[in-house]
């Protein structure tokens, strides 16, 4: 039986639950449940299907598409996965952890770090997010270019499919072959078909050293060609972000104690990360080698290597820091989108263009994980727009970003997900085939809808 401590009704409690992480889509739950085990979570999908009452989980409430945020009108419980933290196991003999769903991924960064391994996927919310709203929305980060997204990272899922029975692919097998993957069906599936309650994670050796250099390029052709020529010659990059100079302006203005890494002006940056599991390589030697290789072939404008620890988090800060200058600049719409790698660099400057063309006065760029074809595509307002911008052409801005980013082959999430804000865009935008079976597959292991409705599936 489901004990008092589960049961959530007080609405103070509550409360700091319902809104999404931005702010910005309010909903409400007349009850938040909290198991601290799988046997909990078991009986209260149970409860919930004979019911009919739909259940929304919830991690760390990070996510950038309103996933987790519950409907408005109260008709969905909150089924919040914090209270199961437990780190089950972590082997660095067979290179894995098995974490349960509400474990932070901080957490799980200090484990496998004693015991000299390192999961390596990481990003901005690490403090705050769980290992299972990253594997529901099959989050990225910024060592994806390497490493890859968590469908690459997870060996192995156990869930609360929506009948109440359990599917338990823990044992991380790296070779299994028996039809379809339920595994990576619920990876990036933000819920909709059933709980997660525990994940295997790859691990990889710890870090020994790691090089961070920022460099000044012409234009994200030569950002990517930059990438490109390092690649080639060493297999020690792994975080490449295009930092456009606009965006780097902005963090120098509203960022205190922020510094430009160079002297100059240059209208583009990419910062490099470099590291090394093996202690004898001298990491630092090798980038600024090939950087200085780089300048002398004219792919780079000029390089600076941080020089200690604390200026590598200073560079990396800068780059963290854009969304937060942007917003303390003023009203800013973000784009989450990719296109295929090598059209990237066109993309961006066709794409600023057109937008900027269409709605005079706003400023449009691109900045992120240029490596991954990945970039936020943001649109900010300008000094002379109206307080209300946001609000009364949002839309309209976000429509013609979503044409250009179809139009070019492109996914209008690339790493946030669907959830209950990109809704409307994917059922506009998606091919009818797509939808199709996203509804066949949602059908027919959730027939109740009791599994997060109203996001993702159009
Ligand atoms: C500062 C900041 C930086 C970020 N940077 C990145 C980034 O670089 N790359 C990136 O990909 N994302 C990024 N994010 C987004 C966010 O951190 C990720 O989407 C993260 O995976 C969400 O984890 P969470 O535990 O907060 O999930 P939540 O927000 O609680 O939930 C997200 C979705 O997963 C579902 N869900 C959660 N737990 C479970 C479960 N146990 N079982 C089934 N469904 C579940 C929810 O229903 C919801 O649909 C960032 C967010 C912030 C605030």
């Amino acid at each position: 039986m489901i004990g008092p401590k589960v049961v959530i009704t007080d609405p103070t409690e509550i409360a700091p639950w319902v809104s999404d992480w931005r702010g910005r889509v309010h909903g409400s739950s007349p009850a938040m449940l909290a198991p601290s085990s799988t046997e909990e979570v078991v009986e209260i999908v149970r409860l919930a299907a004979e019911h009919r009452v739909p259940l929304v989980p919830q991690g760390g409430n990070t996510g950038m598409a309103a996933g987790a945020t519950p409907p408005a009108d109260g008709s969905a419980i909150l089924l919040s996965m914090r209270r199961m933290n437990r780190i089950r196991s972590v082997s660095a003999e067979n290179r894995l952890a098995v974490a349960e769903a509400g474990v932070i991924l901080a957490t799980l960064h200090d484990a496998a770090h004693e015991v000299g391994m390192r999961f390596p996927l990481t990003l901005g919310a690490r403090g705050s997010c769980t290992i299972g709203g990253l594997t529901s929305t099959n989050a990225g980060g910024t060592q994806v270019l390497k490493f890859g997204t968590m469908r690459a990272l997870v060996a192995g899922v156990e869930a609360v499919l929506p009948d109440g029975s359990v599917h338990d692919g823990l044992s991380g097998l790296k070779k299994d072959n028996r039809g379809y993957s339920l595994d990576q069906l619920l990876i990036g599936a933000e819920g909709t078909l059933g709980v997660v309650t525990a994940i295997a994670l790859r691990l990889v050796p710890a870090i020994a050293a790691r090089e961070v250099a920022w460099t000044g390029v012409e234009d994200p052709a030569k950002a990517l060609e930059l990438l490109r020529f390092l690649e080639a010659r060493t297999s020690s990059i792994e975080g490449f972000e295009l930092v456009p100079q606009d965006s780097l302006d902005l963090v120098l203005k509203h960022i205190p104690n922020s510094r430009s890494p160079l002297s100059g002006k240059h209208q583009w940056h990419a910062l490099v990360e470099a590291t090394t599991a093996d202690p004898h390589v001298d990491i630092a030697a090798e980038l600024e080698r090939l950087l200085a290789a780089a300048l002398q072939q004219g792919i780079i404008s000029d390089a600076v290597l941080a020089a200690n620890e604390t200026q590598a988090d200073a560079f990396w800060k800068l780059r963290d820091s854009i969304s937060e200058a942007e917003r303390a600049e003023g009203q800013t719409l973000a784009h989450d989108i990719s296109v295929p790698v090598a059209d990237m660099p066109a993309f961006i400057l066709d794409a600023a263009a057109k937008v900027e063309a269409a709605f005079p006065g706003v400023i449009a760029s691109g900045f992120g994980h240029l490596g991954d074809g990945n970039i936020h595509f943001h649109v900010r307002a300008g000094s002379h727009a109206a307080p209300d911008w946001y609000g009364s052409e949002g839309e309209k801005v976000t429509r013609m970003v979503d044409d250009l980013v179809t139009a070019a082959g492109g996914s209008i999430s690339a790493e946030h997900g669907i959830g209950q804000l990109k809704r409307a865009e994917f059922a506009r935008l998606a091919p009818p085939g797509r939808i199709h079976a996203l509804r066949a597959i949602k059908h027919a292991l959730d027939p109740l809808g009791i599994m997060n409705p109203g996001k993702l599936i159009p």
